[in-house]
């Protein structure tokens, strides 16, 4: 049978959707959410991401502003400028893009972010958008051995706390593989959902996955490819052609997890925006 390929497009477009209904709520109670971005340093990827993310936030209607500092930024002003924003009450969400130069500690920085407005860290954008994938294709985890590929802090870890969780969208078994686990294939044969997280292009071949899994591909990876104008192609973590003839459900790359990380932001600067109603 076919597998299912599960289009992270069409369910990040959902969730726009939903947020749509809930940003019309806040704008009718006087709260337009804002999200503000700081972008320390001319990182080209850095500029890439901050600029998605603008563009998304104002064509859903969110406020946001981009504060953009230089390169040679000591620290103490970084925490500053923080510090600015946690006080304003138009701002909701704050995201400090990582990577920062090495002046500033991004463990400083992190923490310097009031926690109520740390819409990168409550609920991390890829790790949430990994589970709102797997539940909205119908892939629930609960009770499912889970192999995550990669123990980054930003995504292996931390989707390893929300698929362990006592909760909905959680209740799975989970074991996180590294490079240093000894034979990472008679881990991830055994998983009912794999997710490739390492940043290793194509490296999950057909013979490391089960008959019948369900794979979740993050990884982003650029290789050559002289048939395109720009001379390459992104890929996955995953042996996409190969995967899909012997799975369930599969995660594409890209329109697999990158929109969905998008689309998380938002919704978490929306949340943080409604829980400032609360208080
Ligand atoms: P990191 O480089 O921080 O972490 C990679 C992890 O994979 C590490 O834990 C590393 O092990 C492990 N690893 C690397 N190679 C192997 C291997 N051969 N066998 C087993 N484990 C291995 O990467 P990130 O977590 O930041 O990102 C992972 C991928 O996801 C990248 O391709 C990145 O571009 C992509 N990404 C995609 C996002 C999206 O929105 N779709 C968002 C964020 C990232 P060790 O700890 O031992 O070094």
């Amino acid at each position: 049978m076919a597998a299912q390929i599960i289009d992270g497009k069409a369910v990040a477009d959902r969730i726009r959707e939903e947020l749509r209904a809930r940003l019309a709520r806040l704008v009718s109670s006087g709260v337009r959410p804002g999200l503000a971005a700081v972008l320390v340093g001319d990182n080209p990827g850095s500029q890439l991401y901050v600029k998605m993310k603008g563009e998304a936030s104002e064509e859903m209607g969110l406020a946001h502003w981009t504060i953009r500092m230089p390169a040679d930024t000591p620290q103490p002003a970084l925490l500053a400028e923080v510090a600015r924003l946690n006080a304003d009450p138009q701002v909701h969400g704050i995201l400090v893009q990582q990577p920062l130069p090495p002046q500033i500690s991004t463990e400083a920085a992190v923490l310097a972010v009031d926690p109520r407005k740390d819409v990168d860290c409550f609920h991390p954008e890829t790790p949430a958008g990994v589970v709102e994938l797997l539940v909205r294709s119908g892939n629930d985890p609960a009770g499912k051995d889970v192999v995550i590929a990669g123990r980054s802090n930003i995504v292996g870890k931390p989707l390893a706390a929300l698929l362990m969780q006592k909760a909905p969208k959680a209740n799975a078994t989970v074991t996180v593989a590294h490079s240093a686990t000894k034979d990472l294939a008679a881990h991830t044969r055994r998983a009912d959902i794999l997710v490739a997280a390492m940043g290793a292009p194509r490296m999950i071949t057909a013979d490391m996955v089960k008959d019948g899994a369900v794979v979740i591909d993050v990884g982003i990876n650029r290789i050559p490819d002289a048939t395109k104008k720009s001379g390459y192609r992104t890929v996955g973590d995953v042996d996409f052609a190969a995967v899909k003839e012997k799975v369930r459900a599969i995660s594409p790359v890209p329109g697999g997890v990158g929109p969905m990380t998008i689309a998380m932001l938002l919704s978490n600067t929306v949340h943080a925006a409604e829980l400032s109603l609360q208080t």
